[in-house]
């Protein structure tokens, strides 16, 4: 399979090569060249088959004609090594909890899915990945790529604007894990990382690769829970909805994806919180970045949502796309509100994404009756604790994995918001 630049459709490289640059040079996003359509018996099937059995079909439907079937085994065998349960919530509306993973949030899918097919491509080369995160991206790719061989890690992160525990996940492990603090926004840090990649001099000198959500490698394995999500719903010939809260877009993307591969989901919900550049393209404003506003679900504070030019390429007929997806968002004090009613009447407790597009969901299915809906619970509460406990007065239990985090020690070292002094810094360590 070939990969093509969303910015040029001739312009098609190996997976390895898309893997490996993670942004195409004209600073594209890889798109595979042919979305596989699987056949309709697997779709009807999909009850029958465990999480791991769906993943060897739908990753050999991808990767196939690129990878042994050995490789790919060992690839969705790493992948999906814990459970994403569909919980259901309230009448016809599902959680679907994507933070069973070793940092508790769903980026884990992706990022071990990358890592293993890294360390697959790469071979005896050593590379340094770049990552820019707002909090969860950094912890599950330095969770992902701790202590694989031959790969270096340096996350950029905005100091201050992540929480503590967060933090504590991607800058205590040390190893082969460096993490940057950068004086600016998640913004600043991107962009300091874009730069890297398509900096000539730079890249003659070492193998730089991303593992940011543009990342194909981190992108489509994303897709494969929506087909497990859709194999554990009731029966029922109700049209489905899929709430997914969004920042980077790469999972809401990825959702698209397994759309256009022949799983049957009506319509998407793109939930933001007030960082709303695609709620607002939805109703008709023009795409244009805007600078990140802080909130309570500050993985989602992005002003710059870089898949976005996945989703047109998905679907390239504007009328399709806003068909196919619906805008929401809300601000923090709906969110906390929705957290506690959530609570209040079914017990479930939400953490302020999977809030997000829970009131997604609501909101969407309050006008457009006769769907079954899901929304994505893409981290455990315990994650944002902070926010969690003040909404309900009373303690989240953290899970051993999470705890043991809090008592390593931070090792950082500080970055000004300058593209010169980053760039001097990796020339340094090479
Ligand atoms: C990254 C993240 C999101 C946003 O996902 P995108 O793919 O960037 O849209 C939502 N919730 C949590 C908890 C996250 O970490």
């Amino acid at each position: 399979m070939k990969f093509y630049s969303t910015n040029n459709k001739d312009q098609k490289v190996s997976l390895k090569e898309a893997v490996i640059k993670g942004l195409a040079p004209d600073q594209g996003l890889y798109m595979p060249e042919e979305i596989p359509i699987l056949h309709p018996s697997f779709i009807e099937n999909l009850p029958a088959l465990s999480f791991q059995e769906i993943g060897y079909e739908v990753i050999n439907a991808v990767f196939g004609k690129d990878l042994t079937e050995e490789q790919i085994i060992d690839l969705v065998d790493h992948t999906l090594s814990f459970d994403a349960p569909l919980v259901k919530v309230e009448e016809d509306v599902y959680s679907l909890e994507l933070f069973h993973g070793p940092t508790l949030a769903f980026k884990d899918f992706g990022a071990r899915f990358c890592s293993k097919l890294m360390s697959l491509l790469v071979e005896n080369q050593k590379v340094r990945v770049l990552v820019a995160t707002s909090g969860d991206t950094g912890s599950a790719v330095a969770n992902g790529f701790y202590k694989v061989p031959g790969v270096e890690v340096i996350i950029l992160y905005p100091t201050g604007k992540v929480s503590e525990l967060q933090e504590k996940q991607f800058t205590t492990l040390g190893e082969n894990i460096t993490a940057l603090e950068v004086d600016g926004v998640f913004d600043d840090c991107q962009s300091m990382v874009k730069e890297a990649f398509l900096d000539q001099e730079l890249n003659k000198e070492m193998l730089l690769t991303s593992a940011n959500s543009i990342n194909i490698a981190r992108w489509i394995p994303q897709c494969l829970y929506y087909f497990y999500a859709y194999s554990r719903l009731p029966a029922s010939d109700k049209k489905l909805v899929f709430s997914v809260p969004s920042g980077n877009f790469g999972n809401i993307a990825a959702g698209m994806l397994a759309e256009r591969m022949g799983l049957p989901i009506h319509t998407f919900v793109a939930a933001t919180n007030v960082n709303k550049v695609v709620p607002d393209f939805l109703k008709g404003v023009p795409f244009r970045a805007r600078p990140s506003l802080q909130t309570i679900s500050n993985s989602m504070d992005v002003g710059n949502p870089s898949n976005f030019y996945r989703l047109l390429d998905l679907y390239p007929e504007p009328n399709t796309l806003k068909e196919m997806i619906r805008g929401y968002f809300y601000d923090d004090a709906t969110t906390r509100e929705a957290m506690q009613e959530v609570k209040a009447k079914t017990g479930y407790t939400m953490d302020p994404h999977g809030a997000v597009a829970y009131l997604g969901l609501k909101d969407f299915m309050a006008t457009n009756p006769g769907y079954l809906g899901v929304f994505l619970e893409t981290a455990h509460p315990g994650k944002f604790r902070d926010v969690v406990e003040a909404v309900h007065q009373e303690e989240v239990v953290l899970p051993e994995r999470l705890a043991a985090f809090l008592d390593g020690e931070k090792k950082t070292e500080r970055m000004a918001n300058d593209y010169q002094e980053f760039k001097a810094y990796l020339l340094s360590k090479k």
